[in-house]
């Protein structure tokens, strides 16, 4: 998918669907003993949809989902696509914000009729504007996060008027891989922006037990090089533009080949098909390429 993606070696990794970026690649792949996985996009299909509206008891449904969906308008976030979207499917004719600006890995600020809107994290709403939750909304955001849904703060006028909720699936073929990641030797982590709860859910799932939650896009790379200093030699697998510098710290990055063009070019090899299987089958087949080699 992308001009630098390269392929070489054998004809087997095109076979099986693996961009490799060039032949050192295969010896960092074959030491590899530690699998970072993001969880939006790569464990998870990444296409979200709406699936609960709490608003505040002095606004409608349809007035949150207009103002959420407006500041929401201009993001590329999955979360914001899956607000856009599910606006839209209600009829709901959006304005367009006079100004927008998003914070990576937190959420997004913009001016629609004028009123100063917030949608995010809603640590982010609190530790950064001040504006809380009340007790009801409180309830409503953590029964969806033990159900694995993302549930988003909106804000206006300086206040809380609701709680959105998305929901996620895990792709059919992920557990399959995890199995595989396995039998190669290899420890999963699951490396996620999304909150503990929600991850934590995807992890049981998937039989994940090290699962790092909450962790800002700037952060992600912190914990790749925690592991390495740990002595463990790092595959990490993801798509969005807030893997980037992840996937180039990894000892091996793998990009999906449906992600963001910045993690590709970021990355060592990419997924054409965007199933984690072939990760596991791009190891399994380096090893053996190794050591037929050798
Ligand atoms: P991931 O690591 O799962 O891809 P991100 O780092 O992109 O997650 O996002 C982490 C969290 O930041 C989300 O779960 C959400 O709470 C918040 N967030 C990020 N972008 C947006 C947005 N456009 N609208 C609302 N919330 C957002
Ligand atoms: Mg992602």
């Amino acid at each position: 998918a992308t001009p630098t993606a390269l392929l070489v070696g054998t004809g087997r990794g095109a076979q099986l669907g693996i961009l490799i970026k060039g032949p050192q690649i295969l010896e960092s792949t074959r030491r590899v003993d530690t699998i970072v996985l993001d969880k939006t996009g790569t464990v998870t299909t990444g296409q979200m949809t709406l699936v609960a509206v709490h608003p505040n008891e002095n606004v409608t449904d349809e007035e949150l989902l207009v103002f959420a969906g407006a500041a929401e308008s201009g993001s590329e976030h999955p979360i914001a696509k899956s607000i856009v979207t599910g606006a839209r499917a209600r009829l709901l004719t959006l304005p367009t914000p006079e100004s927008f600006s998003s914070t990576d890995g937190l959420g997004v600020q913009a001016i629609v009729d004028g009123r100063v809107v917030l949608v995010g994290r809603p640590s982010w709403l609190s530790e950064n504007w001040s504006i809380e939750l009340p007790s009801e909304l409180k309830l409503a955001l953590s029964s969806c996060e033990s159900r694995g849904q993302t549930a988003v703060a909106v804000a206006w006028d300086g206040q809380a008027q609701g709680i959105l909720a998305v929901s996620d699936v895990v792709k059919d073929s992920s557990a399959a891989a995890i199995k595989e990641f396995r039998r190669l030797g290899l420890r999963p982590v699951l490396l996620t922006g999304d909150n503990e709860t929600v991850a934590r859910v995807v992890g049981t799932e998937l039989g994940i037990i090290d699962v790092r939650a909450g962790v800002l896009p700037a952060e992600k790379a912190e914990v790749i090089r925690a592991l390495q200093l740990e002595g463990r030699v790092v595959a990490m697998v993801g798509d969005g533009v807030n893997d980037a510098v992840a996937l180039a710290t990894a000892d091996l990055g793998i990009a999906m080949g449906t992600g963001t063009d910045v993690a590709i070019e970021a990355s060592d090899l990419t997924l054409i098909r965007s199933d984690l299987v072939a990760a596991a089958d791009a190891i399994r087949l380096s090893r053996r390429t190794l050591s037929t080699i050798k």
